[in-house]
This record gives structure tokens, sequence and C-alpha cells, in this order.
């Protein structure tokens, strides 16, 4: 079968996925050193296409084994210099390369994770932009960076020098499979460090082909390595390694709690922390459009399946308008039913495997039973898929389960308030701090509102907003890390203080 450059139809994609899961097309090996390998134990595992029920690939599952043996490789990588010493300029031109080679493959990259995880393959397109844009910005940040000159006396000149950490394990999550690793991967390697990437085992493939493009780049031996497994295997491992100077975590909130409990028992190794969330979206009566912004507050939730950090899951909405708003968002969640993955039109795909299928549908049930009231959705549809459709809760209070805990699926808890100091106050009341939303044409309003939130970030008359120039991160349960813009590359650089005697 003939393999399309540029696929844009169902068929074009259904034919690109068809030559990339045959047997020679697909990496499914470790990537350790330069060379991909199978595991130490030899052992593998299952990744499995959740929109089909397939199985894609067996996947190489690393263990302790294969993680000390990388971490010696990285640390070597390190202290040869080849890539930590060398010069910010030179760095820059290999990863715009690597930028330039992932734009060359980005239909092939984004079908990886499309068929691993289950997203529509437009959106999955979309994360393609987003990770060769971070690649680019994170490569042209390099050589901007200066250190200082410190303001002391003539005696002495005092310089604070910038220098990579060593080596950094990346852990990544599953729901945006390479974006979420280019966050990570990108500044870590423009610092100067040694980076080994553990992918999620839901979506490792995207990662390894990531290797084999890295290599082509001309990223020296040692200075990324691609570990497939599982979290409580190589995960741990890495995280208890005495040759981890960095643990670099996007995930659930529980095992971020883990990481740092392993950095403490191990050597203090940093860690950056990019969590959970239940990201409140607050609509305020004087908003602009309530059609428009329904829209927008659907497709908040709706959109990869619900499967995002910062879903808008917690919609609070001024009583006066809350039954007209409801009725508009109902109109934009029924447009949003799931599909085929593999069909450009689909907006929503599959949930990423069994376990998760059945969290979200139990969370349903609890919902249901702890009286909140169904207003759409909540049957998932038929097999052989994992497909649920947009599901929208009203008159959620925020003692309920559905109210307070990340589902990571496509189900919308809808409040009501009756002034900005409740909707400050709801929206507050949370374990986590990633993201925020409001609506509203009233500029007073939205600063009082926007300085009193506690979120890394806020979105303002949009939802998600933000390019490469933007931190991203969260404040409480949240995490306390920044991806992105040239925050995150000083999150990968350690300061050095060097005091020079001077004779008058
Ligand atoms: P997860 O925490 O289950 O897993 C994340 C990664 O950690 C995976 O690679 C997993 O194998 C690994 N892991 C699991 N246990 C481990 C252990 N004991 N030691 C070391 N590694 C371990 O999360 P997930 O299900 O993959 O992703 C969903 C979660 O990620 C959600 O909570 C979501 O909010 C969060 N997330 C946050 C952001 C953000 O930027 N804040 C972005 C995307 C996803």
């Amino acid at each position: 079968m003939s393999r399309p450059e540029s696929p844009k139809t169902l068929a074009d994609w259904q034919a690109l996925a068809a030559s990339l899961t045959s047997e020679k097309g697909l990496e499914t090996r470790a990537y350790i050193d330069d060379a991909f390998v199978d595991a130490d134990s030899g052992e593998t595992f299952t990744t499995i296409n959740p929109a089909t029920g397939e199985a894609l690939a067996e996947v190489a599952s690393c263990d302790a084994a294969d993680a000390e043996l990388a971490v010696g490789h990285a640390r070597a990588a390190f202290e040869a210099g080849e890539w930590s010493r060398l010069a910010p300029g030179r760095r820059k031109k290999v990863l715009l390369r690597l930028a330039d080679l992932l734009e060359a493959h980005k239909h092939e990259l984004a079908l990886l994770d499309t068929l691993d995880m289950g997203k529509p393959v437009a959106s999955s397109l979309g994360d393609m932009a987003g990770a060769i844009a971070c690649f680019r910005y994170q490569a042209e940040c390099i050589d901007k960076l200066y250190g200082e000159v410190a303001p002391t006396g003539e005696e002495a000149l005092a310089l604070v020098l910038r220098e990579p950490l060593g080596v950094v394990a990346s852990i990544v999550p599953w729901n945006f499979p390479l974006m979420m690793t280019s966050w990570k991967v990108a500044p870590a390697l423009a610092a100067g460090n040694s980076v080994i990437l553990k992918p999620s085992e839901k979506s490792p493939l995207s990662a390894l082909r990531l290797a084999a493009l890295a290599r082509e780049a001309g990223l020296p031996r040692g200075v990324f390595q691609v570990l497939p497994g599982f979290g409580h295997t190589v995960g741990q491992a890495l995280a208890l390694s005495m040759g981890v100077d960095c643990l670099a975590f996007t995930g659930s909130t529980g095992v971020g709690k883990q990481l740092m409990q392993y950095a403490g028992q191990s050597n203090l190794k940093r860690v950056y922390l990019e969590c959970g969330g239940k990201s409140p979206n607050i609509v305020f009566a004087d908003c602009k459009d309530l059609t428009r912004v329904a829209k927008h507050a659907a497709s908040a939730i709706f959109h990869n399946q619900g499967e995002v950090c910062i879903a808008g899951s917690r919609l609070l909405v001024e009583n006066s308008i809350r039954e007209a708003f409801i009725d508009q968002v109902l109109v934009a969640a029924k447009r949003m039913q799931p599909g085929d993955p593999l069909d450009p039109d689909s907006f929503m795909g599959a949930i990423v495997d069994e376990a998760q299928y059945r969290r979200i549908l139990g969370y349903i049930e609890k919902g249901r039973e702890e009286g909140a009231r169904l207003r759409v959705g909540g049957e998932p549809l038929e097999g052989p898929g994992l497909f649920i459709p947009p599901t929208v809760f009203d008159g959620v209070t925020p003692e309920m389960a559905i109210g307070r805990e990340e589902i990571f699926g496509p189900v919308l808890s809808v409040f009501g308030f009756d002034s900005e100091e409740q909707a400050v106050a709801m929206a507050n009341d949370s374990v986590y701090g990633l993201a925020a939303g409001l609506w509203s044409q009233d500029i007073d309003r939205i600063m009082r509102v926007t300085r009193r939130l506690h979120s890394g970030q806020v979105f303002v008359n949009n939802w998600a907003g933000g390019d490469q120039t933007m931190p991203f991160g969260g404040v409480k349960q949240s995490g306390n890390g920044r991806d992105k813009s040239h925050h995150s590359l000083e999150e990968y650089s350690e300061l050095k203080s060097v005091w020079i005697s001077l004779s008058s």
C-alpha cells in the first residue's frame, strides 16, 4: 500500500496507519546510549489502540536494570561535555534541526499518538505544532540567556553563572504524549543536560520515534535516552536513583506526591511537578454573546475527551442566566460527539484505556447517586472502542465527588452562583490550582477576580489561550513547576556564584 505523504482524508490516514503498524515500521525497543535495544529482562508490554481494541505493538518493558544503565550513560555523556559544555549557539543548531525533523515527520508522529491513546488525529496534529514550536522556542532561547555580574566593589569580580543540572529524568503522561514530552525535554536539553525520558506505558510510540529523530539531528550519544515501561518499575527506579539530579514530572497529583518522597529517600534531587486540576470556568451574566461563550465552555471540557489537565471541568454560571446558558452548552455538547480518531472531522476520540473508561463511568454513576441532574450523555457508545459522549451534570454542589475530584473524562459539572464573592469562593474551594477562566465585559471585575483566583493561569474571555512565551503550571496540589517560556529553561539550570578577588 502506498504511504500518503500528506494525509487529508480518513482513507489517507487509514493507509498511513496500515503502513506504520506493519512490523518494520514501528520502533518498540528502548533507546539507551545510542542504540535501540530490548529491555534487559527481555520483557515487553502490549500497547493497544483504544478506538478498536486491537493490539498495536509489543514494547520493551524497562525496569531498574535499564534505568541504572541509562543513568550511567547519561552521566558519562554529561561529564564528557560534548553536549553539556558545547557552545549554546551550537546546541541551538542541533535542536533547530530536530524541530525541522519533527516538522518533516509530523503526520507520522501525530498518527502514533492517535493510535496509541485514541485522540482525534486533527488534535494530534495540533499537538505536533505545539511540540515543534516548543523545540524552536527553547533552541532560540539558549544563546540569549545571560548570567550576571554582581554589583560588588572594585576588590572583586563577582559572577553568577548558569550551568546545566546534570541528569534530568522526565516522566510524562499519555494525554498529549509528544507535546508534554517536548515541554520537558526541549528546555532540559537546551540548558545542556542529559535527559532520560520515560513515556507513559499507555503511549510510548512517539517517544521512541523522537529518539530516532534526535539521533538523526546530531545529539551526541547518551544525551537523550528513552525508557518505555511502567511507573512502579522503571519510573520509580529513576525517581529513586542517586544518579538523577532532577525529576521533571507531568501526571497525577498522587504520583507527584510519591516522587517527592522518593527524592527525600534518595539524593534530594529537584522535583518539578505538573499535576492534576479541577479547573473553574466562571461565566458572569454580563459576558458577551452567550452562544459563543457556551461553545467555548463545552470545548473547554470536551476537547481531547476531557483528558486534559486544564479541562474546564467546573462550570460556574451566574444564576440569572443559568438556564439559558446551559441550554446553549447542551446544544454545543451534542455537536461534539466522539468519532473515529482517524477521521479528520472527529472532535472527540476514544478514552485511553479500559481502566480510565471504567473510572469515568464510575464518576457518572456517582453523580447520579449523589443527586446531580444529568442533562445529556452519561451512556457509553456501543463497542468495540472505548467511547463516552459529552456528559453534563447540572445542580452540582461542592460536596459531590463530581464537583471536587479530577475525573479526566468528558464530564462537565455545572454550579450556580449569585454573587462575585460567592463565585470566587467556589472557584478557590479546591485542592487544585492549575487553571481558571472567567467571562465578563467589566474590566474592573475581571482584574478583581483574576487577582483573587488561586491559580497558576487565568484565561479571560477565552479558554486555554497561550503560546510558547507564557509559562504553564499550577499552584497548590496542581504542582510547583512551570513548563514553556524562558522560565522553564531557567528551571533546568543551576546558579553558580564565582567570587574573583582582585588586587588594586
Ligand atoms: P500518572 O500519574 O498515572 O502517570 C504519569 C507518569 O508517571 C506515567 O509515565 C507513569 O508511568 C508514571 N508513574 C506512575 N507511577 C509512578 C511511580 N510510582 N514512580 C515513577 N513514575 C510513575 O498520570 P497519567 O494518568 O499518565 O496522566 C493523567 C494525569 O496527568 C492527570 O492527573 C492530569 O491532570 C495530569 N496532567 C497534568 C498536566 C499539567 O501540565 N499540569 C498535563 C497533563 C496531564
